[in-house]
């Protein structure tokens, strides 16, 4: 910093003295602004001087733990690792070895990039942070180079920025730190991932910039088992799909900075997106927020909420509209679906609808009573009836069923297999590789049979509904849980019918 300030102050002064001279300055000052173009594209690096190193990024974070939702254990591990950073003195009083490396591992979106940031403000230190891809190169030694030059650059730019510590955060750690030898051209992998490994043994913690490394992976099983001993990366944490309470936090973090209407019951939405990262709800929020800009609205109302969750789960809505009769197929498929669901498991369906978005004709959101992570026999024989139902409704309506099902019939045979071969069918406990295909299918074919005559029973005992939900949806084209609760306590009667198409048998028999 002081050496760049030297040099453009002396340069001021020669440009003065010149110019009292009266010599012509404008081809010096072009010609040192096209230096100075060409000098900055050299890297993409902001701060860390001249080194190259790709596209690394490097700032101060701003991040804090408070700003991610759930992830409770991972703010755990990492902040007791971070201890050893922030007190240095305290940790060697007692002998701790600091740790080096923390590797979070999890699927994408979940707040890995996040942690690592506030990893950083909470040391106030500064971050690095680079891509694993961003070190492979097809010559060899390039990578290693970049890798000695990352650690170089994290110290410089620590003394330049007046820090103790610095973050290095490496995404994408299994491109470069995949198994050695497993690679194709793995020569230069290899010496890309020796130089990691040199560089991690070399950090010392009585030196003026204390480093830790945080690498984040979602194959934590292609990584080389020589980068995960202690020493290296001392600890894996965990960092999954958020949990009920998770997903609450994430939500109010994201629309802590908008209008949300009294109506909006969070905790309700918080149920009705198992299965969402925190990077969908981050969308899913603001995603609601643009659909109230849209609609000209003031508020965030439950509506733009559970439209935005559409839009996340499956896509932007499609213009096309199936003709009449293709339309009438999926009304009465979705209608099976939710009948069916809600008979099961009272209060799952969130919203039915038969609007085209992404690869879907029609849909019905549940929304589950509580987290699940294991499935016993009884819950995956329910998912199956719940699937196989919107192809029952279609036969019992039109007396045939049609392409629409296919997705579902895969979906269940899959839940069938997964009975036989987890040991919960009546042949016990089998072996994959040993079980004849011949008794497989026999034994699924079962399993998908009777499903398909709960689902059957099921929807013949609400035949009332099922006309008036497929009625209500051919009309109005989303039906909320709260009217289709309705319809299914007072089905009332429905004015218009469809014509029933004759029985399939009595077709053969005039065909003979
Ligand atoms: P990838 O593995 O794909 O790199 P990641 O796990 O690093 O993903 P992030 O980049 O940290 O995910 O998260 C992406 C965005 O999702 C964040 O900028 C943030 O808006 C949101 N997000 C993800 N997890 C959380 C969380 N736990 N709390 C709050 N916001 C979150």
């Amino acid at each position: 910093m002081k050496h760049k300030e030297l040099l453009v102050g002396t340069a001021l002064g020669i440009l003065g003295f010149l110019v009292t001279l009266r010599v012509n300055v404008w081809p010096v000052l072009v010609l040192c602004g096209l230096g100075y173009l060409l000098y900055t594209s050299g890297g993409q690096i902001r701060g860390i001087g001249k080194s190259k190193v790709g596209t690394v990024i490097a700032y101060t974070s701003t991040v804090r733990f408070e700003d991610i939702g759930g992830q409770d254990v991972a703010k755990r591990e990492l902040i007791e690792a971070l201890e050893f950073l922030r007190d240095y003195e305290r940790a060697s009083a007692l002998g701790i070895r600091p740790l080096k490396g923390v590797l979070l591992s999890g699927p994408p979106g979940t707040g890995k990039t996040l942690l690592a940031k506030a990893a950083a403000s909470y040391t106030d230190s500064v971050v690095i942070s680079a891509s694993g891809s961003e070190f492979i190169e097809v010559y060899a030694g390039l990578g290693a180079q970049r890798i000695r030059e990352l650690f170089s650059g994290a110290r410089k730019l620590a003394r330049e920025y007046k820090k103790q510590g610095a973050v290095i955060f490496i995404d994408e750690i299994e491109v470069l730190a995949g198994k050695r030898g497993a690679q194709v051209g793995h020569l230069e992998y290899d010496q890309t991932l020796n130089q990691l490994l040199v560089e991690m043994d070399g950090l010392r913690f009585d030196s003026d910039v204390r480093i830790l490394v945080i690498a984040a992976t979602n194959r934590p099983d292609l990584l080389d088992p020589a980068i995960m001993r202690p020493g290296r990366f001392d600890r894996t944490v965990t960092v999954g799909l958020p949990d009920r309470k998770g997903r609450l936090e994430i939500l109010k973090i994201h629309l802590r900075n908008k209008p949300v209407a009294d109506e909006v019951d969070l905790e309700d939405l918080s149920r009705e997106t198992f299965g969402l990262s925190g990077a969908h709800l981050e969308s899913l929020c603001n995603e609601a927020a643009i659909s109230t800009l849209r609609r000209g609205g003031v508020t965030i109302s439950s509506q733009d909420l559970a439209e935005a969750l559409n839009k996340v789960i499956l896509g932007e809505k499609l213009e096309r509209r199936p003709s009449d009769g293709e339309m009438q197929r999926v009304c009465a498929h979705e209608a099976g679906h939710a009948i069916v669901a809600e008979t099961i498991r009272p209060g799952s369906v969130a919203h039915i609808t038969v609007s085209p978005r992404g690869n879907a004709l029609g849909f019905v959101r549940h929304s589950p009573a509580e987290d699940r992570y294991l499935c016993p026999r009884e819950v995956l024989e329910e998912e199956i009836q719940i699937l196989l139902a919107g192809a029952a409704a279609e036969q019992l309506m039109f007396g045939s069923k049609s392409t629409g099902a296919a997705n579902d019939f895969r979906r269940a045979l899959d839940l069938a297999k997964r009975i036989v071969l987890y040991g919960m069918s009546p042949l016990g406990v089998v072996d994959k590789e040993t079980v004849s295909p011949d008794l497989l299918a026999r034994v699924t074919n079962d399993i998908i049979q009777n499903a398909e005559r709960n689902a059957m029973r099921i929807l013949n005992m609400h035949r009332a509904v099922l006309e008036r939900l497929f009625h209500e949806l051919f009309e109005k084209e989303t039906v909320s849980s709260a009217e289709f609760r309705h319809y299914l306590h007072v089905p009332g009667k429905v004015s218009w019918r469809w014509r029933k198409p004759p029985a399939r048998k009595s077709r053969i028999r005039r065909r003979i």
